[in-house]
């Protein structure tokens, strides 16, 4: 790698999204990649268009496919997604299947293999992870995320996409440790910092064409940005993008501990970023809330160990339909409950996912991982004929 590479970000804004890519990666020297495997790996992980802000722009994985062939590199696409969701479908959708067929560039459903188990020498909390089998075929990562704020880990960035490289629904464990003794950051996020001290992208190409604030990483607000950032270090690239964001990314533990953990830092001093003036950039991203029934008091949500895939789907739930389902709850008020290791539940409480299963024979139960919104509102509203024995709807 060319030493002049290592301590540069770059930022280009303004241009169309396949421009923006274009520009950014041509301050960096890949020759050293030459006849080597590149993995580009984006934010495919849902069904969702890019237009929501929800996953990478196809344009930008059409940027750097070309880019990085100029450089004589084998690249391919690869993805695991959320749980539920086909890998090929959620390529469809994004737009990025288009964009690699027009330029014959392999897409991988990174579950199709048996996974291989990787130690973490040290870790804090994730002792092993269960990789995508395809990974470990590349010598080169390039992860490729979009700019979002996230609801449980503050933002999602270059170092939190990478979980989309582990195995199908094993990355749902990273959600599910008990608080650890000695660390007052969330298991999550200690798990996150110790997954990076063995899974880290080599080069940072962060997607801020369309971001998302607020709700993140799915039930958000997308925000335009026409923006892509780009650095060697994913560490600093991502404290570049929260920084824009105006999020001080010392405040977002899995980036501070993960820093700490890979002995780097999140400061950008001796660090050359391009423009020089690019704190111009910089606009107030809305923070996700904190709690997700402040506005409907007669709806209590137990929450435990739910990851964002279920807290999304129940805020969609509450943000389209809100109070109007008290109408039919008894004495107007409702329980919810989501994750999992809940010990016990007030009677009739509402069970969203199979994580909630073990209550199912006394709850009123919906089975998904994670259920639809419009499932919960039929479960409800008794549109849908729900067996207090076996809880399951039919
Ligand atoms: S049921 Fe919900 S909380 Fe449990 S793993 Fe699935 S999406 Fe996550």
């Amino acid at each position: 790698m060319i030493q002049s590479s290592i301590n540069k970000i770059v930022i280009s804004r303004g241009k169309e999204p396949y421009e923006n890519t274009l520009e950014v990666l041509s301050h960096f020297d890949f020759s050293f990649l030459k006849g080597k495997k590149v993995l580009l790996k984006p934010n495919a992980g849902r069904i969702a268009s890019y237009e929501k802000g929800i996953t990478t722009h196809p344009e930008v994985i059409a940027g750097a496919i070309d880019f990085f062939r100029k450089f004589g590199v084998i690249a391919a696409v690869g993805e695991s997604p959320i749980s539920g969701v086909n890998t090929m479908e959620a390529f469809d959708i994004t737009g990025i299947a288009k964009i690699a067929k027009e330029r014959n560039c392999p897409l991988f459903d990174m579950d199709a293999d048996k996974p291989i188990i990787k130690e973490i020498p040290n870790a804090k909390v994730l002792k092993s992870i269960k990789l995508c089998k395809k990974v470990s075929e590349f010598d080169f990562i390039v992860s490729i995320p979009v700019i979002k704020t996230h609801m449980h880990t503050g933002v999602t960035l270059s170092i939190k996409n990478m979980k989309g490289c582990l195995w199908a629904r094993s990355k749902v464990l990273l959600h599910m440790f008990p608080e650890i003794a000695g660390f007052e950051d969330k298991p999550i996020d200690v798990a996150i910092a110790d997954m990076s001290t063995i899974l880290k992208p080599d080069f940072a190409l962060i997607d801020g064409t369309i971001c998302m604030e607020g709700m993140g990483p799915s039930a958000g607000t997308a925000k335009p940005m026409n923006m892509v950032i780009a650095g060697f270090n994913p560490f600093k690239t991502d404290a570049v993008a929260c920084h824009i964001m105006g999020i001080d990314p010392e405040k977002v533990p899995h980036l501070k501990l993960g820093a700490q953990f890979n002995r780097t830092t999140l400061g950008l001093e001796g660090t050359e970023i391009i423009p020089s003036d690019w704190e111009k950039y910089i606009i107030q991203f809305a923070l996700p809330p904190k709690d997700l029934v402040l506005e409907y008091p007669n709806i209590t949500v137990f929450d435990k160990n739910s990851c964002s895939a279920c807290q999304s789907s129940l805020y969609l739930f509450l943000k389209q339909y809100g109070t109007s389902i008290l109408e039919y709850c008894q004495d107007g008020k409702l329980n919810i409950a989501i994750g999992k290791g809940h010990k016990t539940l007030p009677d009739n409480t509402l069970c969203i996912g199979n994580c909630t299963s073990s209550h199912k024979s006394k709850c009123p139960y919906i089975q998904g991982c994670p259920p639809v919104s419009s499932e919960i509102l039929s479960l409800i509203t008794g549109s849908r004929k729900f067996d207090i024995k076996d809880g399951t709807p039919e």
